[in-house]
């Protein structure tokens, strides 16, 4: 691990790269390991100090970006991790799966698709009977395939989109909130999309809408269970989603370009507040939004 972690003073805009960048087109999903320049997940910088220990953890979109980041964090907090991910993304979850295998905590992945309602319920059963129990949910996965009007979004797109963004969470927190107990959380991960919507995100702008909304209306719900819930809404980040059709190559070139940090985010850059949002420390924390977007922020 080099000498530099999360508590390194540098200077936020010059931290990381900044546009431009090449363009580099993928098939969604993507693949983190084949990004230029690879995305930092804190593999090399974050250090855990037992903030999580003993804590049983079920991370979705697991293998990459900012899903990958949390895993590593947990990890290194001292949770015990289920990691969900797409059959397709095995190289980058071998990686994931390496880089926690010191971290003396036990790790199991389930790769599979969240759209299917009876995998999602296999999925946290899975989780439950590995880990002997669940204690936080970290909803991370996501489709985005920009369009550039309603009249190029197919149904087919619009459903797959909402399944994987929407519907999933919805499965998965059913399946998981009769197994959790007092003090776990569950954590969702919106956008600042749901906020200032890109024309292009024609379907997927508004699933982020309906996981603020679920995110809120759970965490009034779930209050008197003792289980707290919570979202975090990125901006621009440096993740496999973006390049894989998540945007046009034009706008991967100067991807971040346009927040006041003037550079996208990297994944480690969200772990810290996955953390947080995890632990006892936010105890009083729940039904909230907290952005973390280079300078865009949430209204
Ligand atoms: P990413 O591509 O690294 O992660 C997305 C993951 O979603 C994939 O790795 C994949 O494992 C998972 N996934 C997609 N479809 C799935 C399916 N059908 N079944 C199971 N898993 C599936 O990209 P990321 O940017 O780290 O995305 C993580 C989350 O962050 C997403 O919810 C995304 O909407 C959100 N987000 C990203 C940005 C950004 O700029 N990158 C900005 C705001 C919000
Ligand atoms: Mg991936």
């Amino acid at each position: 691990m080099s000498s530099t972690n999360q508590y390194s003073m540098r200077d936020p805009t010059t931290q990381y790269p900044r546009p431009p960048f090449e363009e580099q087109p993928q098939k969604a999903p993507g693949l983190a390991k084949d990004m230029r320049p690879r995305p930092d997940h804190g593999e090399d910088s974050y250090v855990g100090f037992g903030r999580l220990k003993g804590r049983k953890a079920l991370i979705t979109g697991a293998d990459s970006g900012i899903g990958r980041a949390v895993a590593i964090a947990f990890a290194r907090e001292g949770a015990d991790l289920t990691l969900n991910y797409l059959p397709e993304e095995e190289a980058d979850a071998r990686e994931v799966v390496e880089l926690v295998r010191d971290s003396g905590v036990q790790v199991h992945t389930v790769p599979g698709d969240i759209k299917d309602e009876a995998f999602c319920k296999q999925l946290v059963d899975s989780a439950v009977k590995n880990m002997d129990g669940l204690d936080i949910v970290v909803n991370v996965a996501g489709k985005q395939a920009y369009q550039e009007t309603i009249l190029d979004i197919t149904t087919e797109q619009f459903d797959q989109t909402f399944k994987t963004n929407v519907y999933a969470l919805f499965w998965i927190c059913k399946a998981a909130v009769p197994h959790l107990p007092r003090g776990a959380t569950i954590i969702n991960t919106a956008s600042i999309q749901a906020y200032d919507q890109s024309p292009i995100l024609g379907d997927y702008a508004p699933t982020k809408s309906a996981i603020v909304g679920l995110t809120k209306v759970l965490a009034k719900q779930l209050a008197d269970r003792g289980i707290r819930v919570n979202a975090v809404a990125p901006g621009p980040i440096w993740t496999p989603l973006q390049p894989s059709g998540g945007q046009p190559q034009e706008k991967i070139k100067e991807f971040g370009k346009n927040v006041p940090l003037g550079r996208p985010g990297q994944p480690a850059e969200l772990a810290s507040i996955y953390v947080f949002l995890a632990t006892q420390e936010s105890s009083y924390v729940t039904a909230e939004v907290f952005g973390v977007t280079g300078g865009h922020p949430l209204p």
